[in-house]
């Protein structure tokens, strides 16, 4: 059989992790068998729609860096899977229902008529049967609504739910669900007074239409399984295999949300997290795969998605692995992959230009094996990196004299750090060390209150990367003036 998935937002938010999440468990499901991903927008609810949700959708695959097959053509040119161009196409499957007595014209001027029905976020699933429509209209003769429709009353299609009897929902992961059907949400709308299908309708049509197989999509949804199981049934239309993922949740037991931290994907991106980390952690969330491993690229985990170890139990999320897992991928890139990662993040922090100039990239790249095992995050690297590209502030002296030494004897320690850094190689970490130590000993104090003050003169901080090599990208003559000024404020403090 050849397999077809697909991943159905509705452009009513941002892009999220438990999305990113479904998104991905559906391109890995599909790659592992050789089958078909398909990204279908599901703008039904034109009132929360907005443009910028679309814009969000495309860049974040754009930075995860994994597509749909078929979809729409991120390039300009709109493709076939976009719901409101469709719109057409579901009325026509609406009536067909109506006219095979499956479903009916409802002329309640309820309000809710228009609203009761699941408006396609994962946050808002269908409502409880209890707040359901009394089925008002379902008895009236189908030829009198006829001729109401005919002549010209406002309607909407609502769907027949039995009355009596269960439906059952065979999931993939949580096995058989029985459902009575009186404890489904009676008679949802299809198709709104003013035309529009309903998420339930469209859902279900695009899914029969785009040969779906498989649909993974997030437990949020099981009160909508029984509703489109019967609706498959009423079309006589065979469904597909249904699969609810289990839910994230916060370190809490609750479910993941702003509380617990970022969850919006551009959040993730603007902190500095590579994709690839991303990718990795959130396969995991939810599912294993070979034992032993943590770090799965993206090919390894298409190779090795297996819908049987989808847990069921839900899934915690760890912003500590997730950072473990970024600090992981930063280390992976070379001085020039990482380099380009990181200079978005210099340019907007000021540091380099938006298009850095060949002396400023030449100095990213040279600044990237300072920072490789440090960073936690790209969003770091401006702190750490910013005494290369302009001069700091020379600390107050307070900040500068080590607990055992005082003004003098740290004026005497930075003069002798700059006649060192005159006849000693920087470049060679350790000849520099092995140097300063003696020096130390020499004037009697410790190698780290010698260097604490030449780290404070030099890069401003008393926690940079590594001191001799930070000098050393800096370039040795940068340094004296900031020592020489760094003596100045110590001897005007005596
Ligand atoms: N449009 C729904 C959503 O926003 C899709 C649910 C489904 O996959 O059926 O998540």
């Amino acid at each position: 059989m050849d397999i077809r998935v697909r991943y159905a937002p509705s452009p009513t938010g941002l892009q999220h992790i438990g999305s990113v999440r479904t998104a991905l468990f559906n391109y890995l499901y599909a790659k592992s068998k050789g089958g078909t991903f398909i990204l279908r927008q599901e703008d039904t609810d034109r009132t929360r729609f907005k443009d910028e949700y679309v814009q969000n959708l495309y860049d974040t695959f754009r930075w995860l860096g994994f597509y749909w097959d078929e979809g729409p053509d991120v390039g300009g040119s709109t493709g076939p899977y976009i719901q409101s161009e469709r719109f057409d196409l579901y009325r026509s499957y609406a009536h067909k229902l109506v006219d095979s007595g499956h479903a009916y014209y409802c002329f309640c001027q309820d309000k809710r008529a228009d609203d009761d029905v699941a408006s396609g976020t994962e946050e808002e699933s269908d409502a409880p049967a209890a707040f359901g429509y009394p089925r008002t209209c379902r008895s009236i003769d189908p030829k009198d609504a006829h001729a109401r429709v005919q002549a010209g009353h406002s309607h909407v299609i609502r769907l027949k739910i039995p009355t009596e009897g269960v439906t059952v929902v065979n999931d993939q992961l949580l096995g058989r669900i029985e459902w009575k059907n009186a404890d489904v949400n009676p008679d949802p709308v299809l198709l709104k007074s003013d035309g529009f299908p309903t998420y339930h309708l469209a859902n279900v049509v695009d899914d029969h239409l785009m040969g779906i197989t498989h649909v993974m999509r997030a437990q949020e949804w099981i009160p909508s399984a029984p509703l489109h199981l019967i609706m498959y049934a009423a079309f006589g239309w065979e469904p597909p295999v249904l699969c609810h993922l289990p839910m994230v949740l916060g370190q809490d037991g609750h479910k993941l949300s702003k509380r617990h931290g970022s969850t919006a994907v551009d959040e993730f991106r603007k902190k500095g997290y590579l994709p690839e980390a991303l990718i990795n952690y959130v396969a995991m969330l939810g599912c294993s795969y070979e034992d032993g491993r943590d770090l799965y690229s993206l090919e390894d985990l298409c190779r090795l998605f297996d819908m049987k170890h989808i847990n069921k139990a839900p899934a915690v999320f760890d912003y500590v692995k997730l950072e473990w897992f970024n600090g992981q991928y930063i280390r992976m890139k070379n001085d020039s992959e990482l380099a380009a990662l990181v200079t978005p993040f210099l340019a907007d922090a000021g540091l380099v230009s938006t298009t850095p100039s060949a002396s400023e990239s030449a100095i990213v790249l040279s600044a990237m094996a300072l920072v490789r095992e440090r960073l936690k995050y790209l969003s770091d690297a401006p702190e750490a990196l910013a005494f290369l590209f302009a001069e700091p502030a020379v600390p107050p002296a307070a900040d500068m004299i080590p607990k055992k030494l005082d003004a003098a004897r740290t004026v005497t320690c930075l003069q002798a750090c700059s006649q060192l850094l005159h006849t000693v190689d920087v470049h060679s970490h350790e000849e520099a060390e092995a140097a300063f130590r003696s020096k130390a000993d020499e004037l009697g104090c410790k190698l780290g209150d010698l260097l604490m003050p030449l780290r404070m003169a030099v890069t401003g901080t008393k926690v940079s990367p590594p001191l001799f090599e930070s000098i050393a990208v800096l370039g040795v003559n940068k340094a004296f003036p900031r020592i020489e000024r760094a003596i100045a404020v110590l001897k005007e403090s005596v």
